[in-house]
């Protein structure tokens, strides 16, 4: 995927990037060095909206990166308890 359609699709508000082989979700306007973007396969991009996140997350079909989705990472949230 070329630059100016991520661009395109953010606009859009797709600005969640799920990981379909770990089921990690990015915050792509908050990614980290720690978030290895870079390693993560074309083929296991997919670009969701926040609210399709919120809801696949409610249904703990996802986990939030605990670098830029913080509050949604599992093992962040049992260590702050
Ligand atoms: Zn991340």
């Amino acid at each position: 995927m070329g630059k100016r359609w991520i661009k395109f699709i953010k606009w859009l508000g797709y600005s969640y990037l799920m990981n379909t082989r770990s089921n990690e979700v990015h915050d792509t306007n908050n990614t980290r060095r720690g978030c290895r973007m870079s390693t993560i396969a074309s083929k296991n991009k997919k670009y969701i909206t926040q609210k399709k996140f919120l809801k696949l997350h409610a249904e703990q079909k996802v986990d939030g990166c605990r670098w830029c989705l913080r509050k949604f990472n599992k093992a962040e949230q049992l260590q702050s308890r």
